[in-house]
């Protein structure tokens, strides 16, 4: 006979990697434990990050109430004004990369809004390529909130998937499957495959970026990053760059 899905409170629950398989995870409840098989390693990695993600989302949610009545209230409101903003800006209403409905998780250093399970992939690639944290979450300083009120999904796809048509590339949807938006993610953040290269080299591609921090162009810095120049890196010759 069928039996209806367990329901657990993730608050109580504990997940962890299987220290003798590498391919599965257990989820440790108040009264049992309930242990889960993936088809990949790497597949297992992103359940656990997605399950972590979502205590996180719980217990924030949980603490909510007691926040809302400290002393930093002016900026905790300040941060909520922002955060809606954010969310209302053009192409926030979707995931960045699979178009789910109402995002809720912010990779800081991009400025985009993601969905839950794609949010598991970005933290998988690292705190280098992609930096995330949820949207829900009070402690977002209005720094994190910088490049999200600037960018938004719609500015940065124009960049990071400028070619994606061209290369007759579909997009993942909410219902893809992990592996999918794996794949997709990695090409889109790591390889920067779907970007239309604008500059012929590297010399042109300095010129770019010296004209983007001149006129305070964050898009045009997005497109060089996007081309491969590291904005770490100091700017050699500046100043005959930089006039
Ligand atoms: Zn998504």
């Amino acid at each position: 006979a069928n039996r209806p899905p367990a329901k657990l409170n993730l608050l109580t629950c504990q997940v962890k990697l299987n220290p003798d398989e590498k391919k599965s995870f257990d989820l440790f409840s108040h009264d049992r434990t309930y242990h889960f098989q993936a088809e990949e390693e790497a597949e297992c990695q992103i359940w656990i990050s997605v399950l972590q993600n979502s205590k996180e989302e719980a217990l924030n949610d949980a603490f909510k109430g007691d926040q809302d009545r400290g002393e930093n209230n002016i900026v905790q409101e300040l941060t909520k004004a922002i955060v809606s903003e954010v969310k209302r800006m053009s192409g926030n209403d979707v995931c960045c990369d699979c178009e789910a409905p109402k995002p809720t998780w912010l990779s800081t250093n991009l400025g985009v809004l993601i969905c839950i399970e794609c949010s598991g992939i970005h933290r998988e690639m690292g705190v280098h390529y992609s930096r995330i944290q949820s949207l829900t979450l009070d402690v977002l300083g209005t720094a994190d909130l910088l490049l999200a009120k600037n960018v938004g999904n719609v500015g940065f796809n124009e960049i990071m998937e400028a070619d994606l048509s061209a290369q007759g590339v579909t997009k993942p949807n909410p219902s893809s499957d992990m592996q999918t938006r794996k794949d997709y993610i990695t090409a889109k953040y790591t390889e920067k495959k779907f970007v239309q290269r604008k500059c012929a080299d590297a010399e042109s591609r300095l010129h770019v970026l010296c004209e983007a921090v001149k006129t305070q162009n964050i898009l045009s810095l997005i497109q060089v990053y996007a081309e491969g120049e590291d904005l770490m890196e100091t700017i050699p010759l500046a100043n005959e760059h930089v006039r």
